[in-house]
């Protein structure tokens, strides 16, 4: 087998949420390079109060950060050579260090270094905007939560353990104050990539949390390793859409909504409602990604046209996305890294009305552990409605939703699992339909998790 390159992998999330001792342990677990982010600007912090240079953006400070040396090395942070690990664990410096990262010129110097470090692959970058900022396109990304009491309380175990008891409302105040900077701040603020994988730590283990982070990554690599084959582009595909979109824009105005929530590359299963003939050709006219479609096993039989539906992308299916065969076929696709279009609820239904999804659709969702791209298309059923025999012109819309992930749970009753997943996607799509596009995107960035309770 052909040696495949180490993954960049990110862990993003808020102060406390167990991202440092998490990385460290993936790192160790899986041979690769720790980037402590966090601790990189730390170091600069430290710089900066020992230097008393001001805290504030201008000449001074560029000046000073231009002569600072900062490396990493086996977990170990380095300013201008002097390892400085345990002195920027200091309050003070976390305080000064949430102030700076505010400025332009302190990211400008250090999001290179972390780049360069990623760049050969292999590996655990840590911070709070490793998958957003820095590797936007790292292969495996993970967002890390825990309520804000568990947060507060690690701290103060942590500067306990370092010999500095500090009363638990103190911590909470300062991480509530942390989490606002970093979350409001103009640039590379804190927040979750679409394309990550949100993992609640409230109640785990540190060792519970690599145990879970290995089995996503062992998941989805396990599916990008068979990726190579069919990140080749179609070139029958890559031409056909041209007539198609410029068709779909003359008849339908087709509009297209949130298409990079499409993550460029990797697994990712696209759920639609279903009400014309239109909507597979219009939803792959909107999207950039080329998609794969899944059609009735009957459309292949005519000779011309089944080869041609092939060429295009479509894998035939014996009956509507719930039968065992075209779930195989559907974990295939998803397993060789492509995106998949399926219509879980099944057959085609009237303009605006959201029907429930088929089990398999949820299934496939908790099975695969695929990104789940949400999309709404708007105007099709009018434009072409089941039982006409011509489409005639009408606006048609399609919006794509922030990616959801359904995360299988051990122990928890799979069917209800697929149900619940089933079910948040379809509630997904209705959101899209109801809300305006800015105010979905809000609500949408919050976690979709399947939860047993
Ligand atoms: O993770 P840690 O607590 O060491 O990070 C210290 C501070 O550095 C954070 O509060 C945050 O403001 C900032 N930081 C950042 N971008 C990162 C990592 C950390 O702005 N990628």
């Amino acid at each position: 087998m052909p040696r495949r390159k180490p993954a960049v992998i990110t862990i993003d999330g808020p102060a406390g949420a167990g991202k440092s001792t998490a990385a460290r342990l993936l790192a160790e677990r899986l041979g690769y390079t720790l980037v402590p982010t966090g601790a990189m600007y730390r170091a600069l912090a430290l710089s900066v109060m020992r230097a008393g240079v001001p805290a504030r953006e201008g000449p001074e400070l560029r000046d000073h950060l231009a002569h600072r040396s900062i490396v990493v090395a086996a977990g170990h942070v380095y300013l201008d050579g002097e390892d400085v690990t345990d002195p920027i664990r200091s309050r003070e410096v976390a305080r000064v260090t949430s102030d700076i990262t505010t400025f332009a010129s302190v990211r400008a110097k250090v999001t290179p270094l972390q780049r360069q470090l990623a760049k050969a692959g292999g590996v655990v970058l840590e911070g709070r905007d490793t998958g957003t900022v820095v590797c936007p396109e790292a292969e495996v990304k993970f967002f890390l939560t825990a309520s804000l009491d568990a947060r507060a309380r690690r701290r103060q175990a942590e500067l306990a353990a370092a010999g500095t008891p500090v009363p638990l409302d103190a911590i909470t105040t300062e991480l509530r104050a942390r989490d606002t900077q970093d979350e409001t701040r103009a640039l590379a603020p804190l927040r979750r990539a679409p394309d990550s994988i949100e993992l609640d730590t409230s109640d785990l283990t540190s060792d519970q949390v690599v145990e879970r982070l290995l089995a996503s990554i062992n998941r989805y690599r396990g599916g990008a390793a068979k990726r190579t084959p069919a990140t080749r582009v179609n070139r029958l595909y890559t031409v056909m859409r041209i007539p198609v979109v410029a068709l779909a824009r003359a008849m339908f105005r087709l509009e297209s909504q949130g298409r990079d929530n499409i993550p460029a590359t990797g697994p990712v299963l696209l759920v639609a409602n279903h009400s014309s003939l239109l909507d597979p050709p219009l939803i792959g006219a909107a999207a950039r990604r080329q998609l794969i479609f899944l059609a009735k096993v009957e459309l292949f039989q005519f000779p011309l046209f089944g080869g041609l539906m092939r060429r295009l992308n479509a894998r035939p299916v014996r009956r509507d996305g719930a039968d065992p065969a075209a779930l195989r076929t559907a974990m295939r696709v998803l397993e060789e890294g492509r995106a998949l279009l399926i219509f879980p609820e099944g057959t085609r239904g009237d303009e605006g009305v959201i029907r429930p999804a088929k089990a398999g659709a949820g299934m496939l969702a908790v099975l695969s552990g695929a990104s789940v791209v949400p999309v709404y298309v708007r105007g099709s059923g009018r434009a072409w409605p089941r039982g006409r025999t011509f489409p005639r012109p009408a606006k048609v819309t399609v919006t794509f939703g922030p990616a959801l992930r359904f995360e299988a749970e051990h122990g928890a009753d799979r069917k209800q699992q697929y149900e619940v997943a089933s079910r948040e996607m379809m509630a997904a799509i209705a959101r899209l339909r109801d809300g305006s596009a800015d105010g979905a995107e809000k609500r949408w960035s919050a976690p979709y998790a399947v939860r047993s309770k």
